[in-house]
């Protein structure tokens, strides 16, 4: 279930949808449920902070839930709040700020995202130009794919050392017009080969810049 058919619930509800998942999506605007009534399994004008009507709309069977309201930090924590009391575990909400999200955690949801200030981390992280990709997992840890950097071309991977010199990991390469290939020791990097590494993102940032 989609709760908030905003630009990111609608994105979640049609991408859930386009996965083969039935999708159940609400929202109190009638005109937004009107845009989805087509796109998803079932598009619903509901007021998602009341038990009464999750229970109505059988929420307490479905797999998952996503509270997607983020302006509306009161409707957010209700909604959360109430699909937690239908007994629903596996809830994910989004957040406007830290505050919020410590709000939603306490009172039932299992994830909480925050996609704005995320998005713009991976916007000022891609702006380095050899970054081509980055996933953060957690504060600490990421994997990234990058522009091979210039000291390890030309070097098979157990020569550079980058566990060792640069605390990073390089899990894949892919040279150009070529699939990815799992990283191994004799594994020759290319001028224009990219990576995929893992490690800590301070050290990521470091490897890519050397
Ligand atoms: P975004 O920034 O992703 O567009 P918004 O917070 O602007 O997110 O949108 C949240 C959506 O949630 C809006 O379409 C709003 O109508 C809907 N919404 C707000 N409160 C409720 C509620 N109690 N039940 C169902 N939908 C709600």
């Amino acid at each position: 279930m989609v709760i908030g058919l905003g630009r990111f619930g609608g994105a979640v509800a049609l991408t859930l949808e386009r996965m083969g998942h039935e999708v159940l999506a609400a929202d109190l605007d009638p005109r937004l449920v009107e845009e989805f009534a087509g796109e998803v399994t079932k598009a619903v004008e509901a007021d998602c902070t009341d038990v009464a009507v999750l229970r109505q709309l059988g929420v307490a069977d479905f797999e998952a839930a996503v509270v997607a309201i983020g302006t509306d930090i009161e409707a957010s924590v209700l909604a959360v709040l109430a699909l937690a009391d239908v007994g629903l575990t596996n809830i994910w909400a989004k957040a406007v700020n830290e505050n919020h999200a410590r709000i939603l955690e306490r009172i039932g949801a299992a994830h909480v995202v925050f996609p704005e200030q995320r998005m713009g981390e991976r916007v000022a992280r891609l702006l380095n130009e050899r970054l081509l990709d980055f996933i953060a997992f957690g504060d600490e840890f990421a994997i990234a794919r990058l522009r091979a950097p210039e000291p390890i071309v030309g070097l098979p991977l157990m020569t550079s050392e980058c566990r060792r010199k640069y605390k990073v990991t390089v899990v894949g390469v892919k040279r150009k017009g070529e699939d990815f290939i799992h990283a191994v020791p004799d594994t020759l990097v290319f001028p224009d080969d990219e990576l995929v590494v893992s490690g800590r993102i301070p050290d990521i940032e470091e490897f890519s810049a050397i």
